[in-house]
């Protein structure tokens, strides 16, 4: 269990909760605020999604599909914009690698966030939805040229450099179309954060940034300022993901600032901003208890704030790039029950799987990381007796799980619809084909009418790639 444990899954390895929930809920019917969209609510016991029920947009698009709540989505991002308008300066990059179309993007733009994208794919869905070059982002530890060409030409804001190779190759291609790209630099701090716990160690076993330890932080600013084509625009760090706590912030950003004072100290340069990263955490299932991204700027701005003083360097602006906290809680997958089959375990107990239509293909974070989801019947209410149940899907795999444990109402059947929350993150931007099961559509809902963001594929377009025997 615990190999399978990783940083975007909702708990450490080493603190993965007994596999079994022990007790029902006491309403499985209910949906906690905390984990649905705003706009999730029962009438006549039928889910509703966005002043729509689940019925009349599962008749509409089919199953399994992601549905998102427009307004609860914008909401989500229009928080961070907020809670930066009272405090000075803060910048809020959208991590495109969470959920990224066109559509999204526009809304991102809208909302007044930047975007962070990390390959040439998802630069390519930024231009075509006409996102502000100026307020993109790029990241990845192993940009291409033609990549960075691309961003180069398009005027992005910043490039995040991530390798000494990367430095040289940035400043070549910018010399070249005769610009000067502002970058970050990004640094490995040796804290991996998580949930509730941090680990903070000077141990930077990892693919992402220059290390502190050993000094490449440092040389790469001095090659970065070295080269006339980059201008230095601050540090970077990301620290982990699904984080409920600032403590790792903290210590991450002592360690940034400290390279910032040494930076003024050595080359006379104040650095003018500090990028925490991302990794801030959403309520999956009950008990999940995140901070309103307002708690969670003011203090992280507080922090670096704190830590500037005192070291006596004037406060860089503080930027940060949430994607899960933006996206995750505003979609749910919507499934159709296929098979109920119950299984007797050692000791007598039953485990009883509930097989829906999609799966691993459509969510791999279960599989991937031990991601731990709530769900609930979405066609109708059910007073029947709650029985522990597994959702799995139709792949050929047996680690092809849903949700692991959850409570569903005993009679669930055949031809009922499943509603799994906090899916928008992470889940249909890690589908696949696996098995060559096409990848479902995400549906925006909003004043009970529906837009296709992502239309559902089909087998012709599975079929499109396949070139043939040779004749
Ligand atoms: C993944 C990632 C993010 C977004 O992480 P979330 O957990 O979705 O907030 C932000 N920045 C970087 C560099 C990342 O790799």
């Amino acid at each position: 269990m615990s190999r399978n444990a990783h940083p975007a899954g909702p708990r450490h390895g080493d603190v993965l909760p007994d596999a079994q929930p022990s007790q029902a809920p006491l309403d499985p019917n209910a949906l906690d605020p905390a984990i649905w969209p705003a706009s999730a609510q029962r009438r006549d016991g039928v889910l509703q999604l966005g002043g729509a029920p689940v019925t009349a947009l599962v008749d509409e698009h089919g199953t399994p599909a992601l549905f998102l709540d427009e307004d609860d989505l914008r909401a989500r991002a229009r928080a961070y914009t907020v809670a930066c308008g009272d405090s000075s300066g803060i910048d809020v990059y959208y991590a495109g690698k969470a959920f990224l179309c066109t559509a999204l993007a526009r809304w991102i733009a809208e909302e007044g966030l930047g975007l962070d994208v990390c390959t040439g794919g998802e630069l390519a869905v930024a231009l075509a939805a006409g996102f502000p070059a100026q307020r993109i982002g790029v990241h990845g530890n192993n940009k291409s040229r033609t990549e960075l060409t691309r961003a180069v030409a398009a005027r992005v804001g910043h490039v995040v450099l991530d390798s000494f190779a990367e430095i040289d190759r940035l400043a070549d291609i910018a010399a070249t179309a005769g610009v000067q790209q502002r970058v970050l630099v990004r640094v490995t701090v040796g804290v991996e954060a998580h949930t509730h716990e941090f680990i903070a160690t000077a141990h930077e076993d990892q693919k992402f940034g220059f290390s502190l330890r050993d000094g490449s932080a440092a040389r790469a600013v001095a090659a970065v300022l070295a080269a006339p084509s980059l201008h230095l625009g601050g540090l970077h760090s990301h620290i982990g993901s699904q984080i409920f706590e600032t403590a790792g912030f903290e210590v991450a950003a002592h360690r940034v600032i400290s390279l910032a004072a040494t930076i003024r100290d050595v080359h006379g340069v104040q650095v003018e901003e500090i990028n925490l990263g991302g990794g801030l955490g959403i309520a999956y299932v009950a008990g999940d208890d995140p901070e309103s991204p307002k708690q969670t700027l003011e203090r992280l701005n507080g922090i670096v704030e704190l830590e500037c003083a005192s070291v006596g360097l004037r406060a860089p602006t503080l930027s940060v790039e949430p994607g899960r906290a933006i996206v995750g809680p505003s979609a749910v997958t919507v499934y159709e029950v296929g098979t109920v089959k119950d299984v007797t375990l050692d000791g007598g107990h039953t485990r009883r799987y509930v097989s829906v239509d999609g799966g691993m293909s459509d969510n791999i974070r279960t599989a991937l990381y031990d991601a731990s989801y709530t769900c609930v019947l979405a066609n109708r209410e059910s007073a029947a007796t709650p029985m522990l149940s597994r959702v799995v899907g139709k792949h050929c795999e047996s680690g092809d799980v849903v949700v692991r444990d959850t409570w569903l109402p005993g009679d669930v059947r055949p031809g009922d619809l499943l509603a799994v929350a906090a899916t928008g993150a992470y889940c249909r931007s890690m589908a696949s084909n696996y098995n060559h099961v096409p990848r479902p559509p995400v549906v925006a809902v909003r004043e009970a009418a529906t837009q296709v963001l992502v239309r559902r594929e089909t087998e012709d377009d599975l079929l499109r790639l396949d070139m043939g025997a040779p004749r």
